[in-house]
């Protein structure tokens, strides 16, 4: 149904692309997905949340509308007018799958240190997989905290020495990291999440991960599987200052109701909105992945509340945002 509210046309959600998020237990997941952002799963091992994902691992599903019970997956093949991709312009040099994955990340504990490899890396030696190239949006975190991001070692021979001397202590480059915050994580950059950390991450539809140090715990009796060489192989010397990786909280305030770019790389744009009363939100990417990430509201008249996700397809026009939200948001580049 629409009807005229003043000089704007507001529209039915209907062609709005709302998806059912796929859940992780985890032994390092948390309460928190259940207990504040809506998770229709009640448990205090929940880890991941994958609000948009067409990932083989964790395809969300069409939740309403002519393509309910659709995997994300299918509707990209199926629909490919819906994310403006032309069917004639899919040819094979370009991967025909759905570039993207958010999530949210709720971590009780610390999280093993980790590296990606970049797509060319991936494409060899894991089985044409995409690269993984991340990015963090800090929604909770403890006070005074920090993230692993990046290493100390100066050369190549110098970062190959301190993991082989186990000198994690000093390899490991910890930077102070506050809630409101943005981090971009390139391939090859040694990460980390810690204890107490809620994110949401914006990423490539990846999930080649490399383990580089797992603190040395043990689960069942056993330590978790290191993956050294691969690491050496992807891990990039020297590492990119704090200040090329990080955008603090303070930059990033902007007024109320608009649709602000955090960052605006090579796989993605990371947009965020701070939705106060009525908001106006005009479609002009291919399509447009909105995660609410804190408060409750609607969009064109559907409610939505913290947790949820869906996609705002190609041409959609101008989408109707109210209520008090805060609102991450991601398109293709
Ligand atoms: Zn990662």
């Amino acid at each position: 149904m629409k009807k005229e509210t003043g000089l704007i046309m507001e529209k039915d959600s209907g062609r709005i692309i709302f998806l059912n998020s796929v859940y992780t237990h985890n032994i390092w997941g948390g309460s928190r997905l259940s207990d504040e952002f809506n998770a229709p799963v009640k448990a205090s091992d929940l880890g991941e949340c994958w609000g948009i994902s067409a990932h083989e691992n964790g395809d969300c599903r069409v939740s309403e509308g002519p393509y309910s019970g659709l995997k994300l997956s299918e509707l990209w093949k199926l629909k490919p007018g819906l994310f403006g991709n032309e069917t004639e312009s899919l040819n094979n040099s370009i991967k025909d799958e759905f570039p993207l994955l958010v999530k949210i990340i709720d971590a009780k504990e610390d999280l093993s240190i980790q590296v990606h490899p970049g797509d060319s890396f991936a494409d060899e030696y894991e089985n044409h997989s995409f690269g993984k190239t991340e990015c963090w949006y800090v929604l909770d975190c403890p006070e005074n905290a920090g993230l692993i991001i990046g290493h100390n070692a100066s050369s190549t021979e110098e970062m190959i020495e301190m993991i082989d001397e186990k000198r994690w202590g000093e390899f490991l480059r910890e930077v102070p990291v506050k809630k409101g915050d943005f981090i971009q994580i390139d391939p090859g950059t040694v990460h980390a999440i810690k204890k107490g950390f809620v994110i949401l991450e914006t990423q490539q539809s990846s999930n080649i991960t490399y383990r580089v140090y797992d603190y040395d715990r043990t689960e069942n009796g056993r330590k978790r599987e290191l993956h050294t060489e691969k690491c050496k192989k992807v891990i990039k010397t020297p590492s990119k200052e704090p200040a090329e990786c990080i955008i603090s909280a303070e930059k990033l305030k902007s007024p109320d109701n608009t649709l602000d770019v955090m960052y605006a790389g090579m796989y993605y744009s990371v947009f965020k909105m701070e939705v106060r009363g009525d908001a106006f939100l005009e479609q002009k990417y291919r399509f447009l992945n909105v995660t609410v990430t804190d408060g409750i509201g609607s969009v064109d008249g559907h409610v939505v509340k913290k947790g949820q996700s869906f996609i705002l397809p190609y041409k959609y026009g101008v989408a109707h945002f109210e209520g008090s939200m805060e609102l991450i948001a991601s398109a293709m580049r």
